[in-house]
């Protein structure tokens, strides 16, 4: 195996890892709807991660912390995180 093969070889494998990761980065793909949210803050109790905080009455998510688990989409009674 040449070198070049095994650097994409290594590339590829990382591709697909990261790809697969249920890690911060997938999260950006969650939004709030700021028009259903009433501040309940059931999102908030829920994170595991504390990635989500209500601020102002609007929840908000920390798309550094956050890693896509949904909790707070399934707890949110306005379904206002999708
Ligand atoms: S659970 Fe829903 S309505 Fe309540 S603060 Fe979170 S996003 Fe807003
Ligand atoms: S998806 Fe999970 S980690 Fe992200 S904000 Fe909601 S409860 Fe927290």
């Amino acid at each position: 195996m040449t070198r070049f093969t095994r650097l994409l070889l290594v590339s590829l494998l990382a591709l697909v890892v990261f790809a697969a990761c249920d890690g911060p980065l997938a999260s950006a793909l969650l939004s709030i709807d700021e028009s259903r949210c009433v501040g309940c803050g059931e999102c908030e109790e829920v994170c595991p991660y504390n990635a989500i905080e209500v601020i102002d009455g609007d929840a908000v998510i920390n798309p550094n912390l956050c890693h896509q688990c949904n909790r707070c989409v399934e707890v949110c009674p306005e379904g206002a995180i999708y």
